[in-house]
């Protein structure tokens, strides 16, 4: 019985083997006037191995984009929040709303800010 098959050896060079009867397979199909189907395969990989990178290069603009680093408004410790959320800081617990690059206070729903009038006795008596 005859050990040497060149074709079982081809098929164990790891990897290398394997993409050179790809291409054979493609130039066969291309031969015989399977061509789209050849390019829409190819356009498929070039898709599938394109797409991470492009989703990462755009995670990345995301980030750098919505990571707001700032002082907390309360007790000035610096951390990392996401634009447009809100947060807690991590150092004195104050609720905060990142908003434009910057940390805000966020007041409860219903807190009307309000100043103190002075009203004097006289005033009340008339
Ligand atoms: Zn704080």
């Amino acid at each position: 019985m005859n050990q040497y098959d060149p074709k079982s050896l081809q098929f164990n060079l790891s990897g290398m083997g394997c993409w050179l009867t790809l291409l054979t397979t493609f130039l066969l199909l291309g031969s015989v006037g399977l061509g789209w189907l050849v390019n829409g395969f190819l356009v498929l990989i070039g898709l599938a191995l394109i797409a991470p990178a492009i989703g990462w290069l755009g995670f990345r603009w995301w980030l750098r984009r919505n990571l707001v680093e700032d002082k907390c408004p309360v007790c000035t410790y610096e951390f990392t929040g996401f634009n447009g959320t809100n947060c807690r800081c991590p150092s004195c617990g104050e609720p905060l709303k990142v908003e434009q690059g910057h940390f805000n206070r966020l007041a409860p729903p219903g807190t009307i800010d309000v100043d103190a009038v002075e009203v004097s006795v006289q005033q009340l008596e008339d």
